[in-house]
């Protein structure tokens, strides 16, 4: 039997607001324990929350980029239980009244084609404080910061098919929010997570499957690792005749694994209740338009700015846009580069984030700045060193040898361009390789290769690439 996965992800987006959503408790990541919750935070008796504003024109921006509803009229709910981290024994959230809702993101996917995924409603509600289990030998430690913190969690529709697919979405969101600045997207941190709901059905049913929810993944890797092995479980239980429990699982990176951490509570379990304490969030249309006025150039729309400007591919365009950072760096290499779209694209994507990606670091991170990286462009363009020596220079820049012309300079490793130079290493390899030679002349055209190896081997690398092949092929032909 062929089976389908039906994926629906709730994300955790926290708002990059200054102070929190109720209080004026600063919100900055990594202060010491228990020095940024006020007693509102804490939920100490008397204290009454205060819905700070920014966070509604965060949820605002987010609800036009996605074409959703806003809410004229929304409501603040209390959804009740007992945790450690939790003081008031509830968390204020919205319930049946989100801020917005019936949205769509449109995803690009791997194959090219776009794909349009609902998103049911994003509300507004509080983080919890944090437990410390590995700092203290037989107990927990309790970390209050993070209480009250302003949360947009964003709900998709069961809309998507595959690990891949979910993927996807997750990173359009990613460059969605960051985009709009509400949120700084910082996984690691926790800025931006995410719970993966995953059922599957056999292919052509209509009803949807019973459902696990794998909750607080935080990176990329992990959610679609996470996703794929939920799938597999749930396809390998259902064909040997069990049933799957509803249930909420917890991820393991490290067996990379999903397992059971409780059985799915049902929302009547929360009690929920609108908060007395809060009144309705109402919005006037004016307020709206205002927030409209501030919008900045959305990734999608960058993306085709990218592609018409610079005659990129849609998939080289999206992946550029994927952060502003990261098209931000690619606009200003190109700036100063002088202006070969496809040259630097190949760069960005290419060495910059192989680099990255096995240093662990984010763009905002490289060593090796946008201007830095012009400039070894520059003397790719300008002809003083070729695109392979380019490469060994880049290195060399990333463990901060020193800038593109000292190293050049230091390293012996401008190219050669004199003609009479290269014509001489020509000659010399024709000579050491008669047989090759005869080859190449009777018709095995695909030596012609083996030519430019020799050549190359004995300048260093450093001859230039086209007068090689140019030159070659004259000699060659005579
Ligand atoms: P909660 O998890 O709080 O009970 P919902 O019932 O609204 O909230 O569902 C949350 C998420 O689960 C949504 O993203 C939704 O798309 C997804 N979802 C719901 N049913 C299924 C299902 N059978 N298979 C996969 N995802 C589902
Ligand atoms: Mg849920």
């Amino acid at each position: 039997m062929e089976w389908e996965a039906v994926i629906g992800l709730e994300v955790h987006a926290q708002l990059a607001t200054q102070t929190k959503i109720f209080s004026g408790a600063a919100t900055a990541y990594g202060a010491a324990p228990n020095t940024q919750a006020c007693a509102v935070d804490l939920g100490l008796p008397g204290v009454l929350p205060v819905l700070n504003a920014e966070c509604v024109r965060m949820a605002i921006k987010f609800g036009l980029s996605t074409q959703s509803t806003i809410a004229p009229r929304s409501i603040f709910a209390r959804k009740n239980y007992f945790y450690p981290d939790l003081p008031k024994g509830y968390q204020i959230s919205q319930y049946e009244h989100p801020i917005v809702y019936n949205g769509y993101l449109d995803v690009l996917l791997e194959d090219d084609t776009l794909k349009r995924v609902g998103i049911t409603r994003a509300h507004l509600e509080e983080d919890a404080g944090k437990s410390l289990h590995e700092s203290f030998y037989n107990m927990t430690g309790l970390d209050f910061n993070r209480a009250g913190t302003a949360l947009l969690e964003i709900v998709s529709e069961p809309d998507l098919r595959s690990a891949k697919e979910a993927v996807a979405y997750l990173k359009a969101l990613h460059a969605l929010v960051t985009c709009l600045n509400i949120c700084d997207g910082n996984m690691q941190e926790g800025s931006f997570r995410c719970d993966a709901n995953v059922s599957v059905r056999p292919k052509g049913e209509s009803r949807l499957g019973t459902r696990t929810e794998t909750k607080n993944v935080n990176s990329f890797r992990f959610v679609e690792r996470a996703i794929n092995y939920e799938i597999e479980r749930q396809i390998q239980i259902l064909e040997s005749g069990g049933s799957i429990r509803q249930e909420t699982r917890l991820f393991d990176s490290v067996k990379n694994e999903t397992r059971p951490m409780r059985s799915k509570e049902e929302a009547n379990d929360y009690r929920y209740f609108p908060d007395p304490d809060l009144l309705p969030v109402m919005i006037q249309q004016e307020q709206i338009d205002q927030v409209r006025e501030t919008m900045p150039e959305l990734p999608w729309e960058k993306q085709q700015r990218f592609q018409q400007s610079y005659g990129l591919s849609r998939y080289d365009a999206n992946v550029l846009t994927s952060s502003q950072a990261l098209s931000d760096y690619y606009e200003i290499t190109l700036q100063h580069a002088g202006g070969d779209a496809k040259l630097v694209a190949n760069w960005v994507m290419g060495d910059v984030s192989a680099f990255l990606n096995k240093h662990g670091l984010s763009i905002e991170e490289c060593p090796v700045t946008a201007l830095q990286l012009a400039k070894l462009l520059q003397r790719i363009l300008d002809n003083t060193i070729s695109g392979k020596i380019a490469k060994t220079l880049f290195e060399a820049m990333w463990a901060g040898e020193g800038d593109v012309d000292t190293l050049i300079e230091k390293k012996g490793l401008k190219q050669v361009t004199d003609n009479q130079a290269i014509l001489a290493i020509i000659q010399q390899v024709i000579q050491e390789s008669p047989q090759q030679l005869a080859d190449y002349q009777a018709g095995k055209e695909r030596l012609f290769g083996y030519f430019v190896g020799q050549v190359m081997q004995k300048t260093q690398g450093k001859a230039n690439p086209q007068q090689v092949n140019d030159l070659l092929k004259k000699a060659l032909s005579k």
